[in-house]
């Protein structure tokens, strides 16, 4: 492992399993994805020499460009950007899971459109904690129903909730919006629909997603540097 991506890696997954110490649980029950949006082709490459297999991508055009150049590498494809409508059938073509689902009609799209011969998209239902119209996803209040409605759709499987919350100043402050998605999970969960899948958390606070149970956290300025742009 050399290079800034593969130190850059090392340290972000001390940080992972520090935190997961700490917060007493097993080694290994918070994953890493790197985020590797406006990153080029390269730097996926250099993390996954590196061991790193799951990567999340936002921008779907430029997304299914590195994609192809990185064909010959087994990778875990995690879409995490927002989703429009026009966009639904290469989603379900080409990633593994979505973090972000938050529309009934996205939702109904994605499992027509997964390839038959393929298992059921994993999606993450999008919770907005913030209670801003600006930000994406459905209000708690809203949650019972969209997970509902997505129960019943054979092509996506909906494996947890997700957030993004804005950022907070210190960790206490930093775990509420990640608790609440917690506490909103273990209400909604039945054995049917476990919701095993909290995603939440990304390089400035990942530390407080994983003291209140996050199992993966997204990541990308800690791995690969300053996006080269937004
Ligand atoms: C860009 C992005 C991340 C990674 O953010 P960093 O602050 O660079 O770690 C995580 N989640 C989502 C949904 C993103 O769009």
């Amino acid at each position: 492992m050399t290079g800034p991506v593969a130190s850059n890696l090392g340290q972000v997954l001390a940080r992972i399993n520090a935190a997961t110490e700490r917060a007493g649980r097993a080694p290994g029950s918070a994953a890493l994805i790197a985020v590797s949006k406006t990153q080029p082709a390269e730097a996926i490459r250099a993390a996954h020499a590196a061991g790193q297999r799951a990567f999340g991508e936002s921008y779907l055009q430029e997304a299914l460009e590195k994609l192809e150049q990185l064909r010959d590498l087994d990778i875990e494809r995690h879409f995490v950007g927002r989703i429009q409508s026009n966009k639904t059938r290469q989603i379900a073509a080409n990633f593994d899971w979505v973090h972000g689902l938050s529309d009934p009609g996205h939702a109904r799209r994605l499992s027509e459109q997964r390839p038959p011969d393929a298992p059921p998209l994993n999606v993450c239902l999008q919770i907005d904690l913030s209670g801003e119209a600006s930000k994406s996803g459905v209000d708690p209040a809203g949650a019972a129903e969209l997970l509902h409605a997505c129960a019943a759709l054979p092509g996506i499987r909906v494996r947890g909730l997700m957030t993004l919350p804005a950022p907070a100043e210190d960790e206490t402050a930093q775990r509420q919006p990640f608790m609440t998605l917690r506490v909103l999970r273990d209400q909604l969960a039945t054995p049917e629909q476990p919701l095993h899948c909290l995603s939440m958390g990304m390089s400035d606070d990942l530390e407080a997603a994983i003291l209140e149970g996050a199992t993966y956290v997204r990541i990308g300025t800690a791995v690969f540097g300053p996006r080269p742009y937004t």
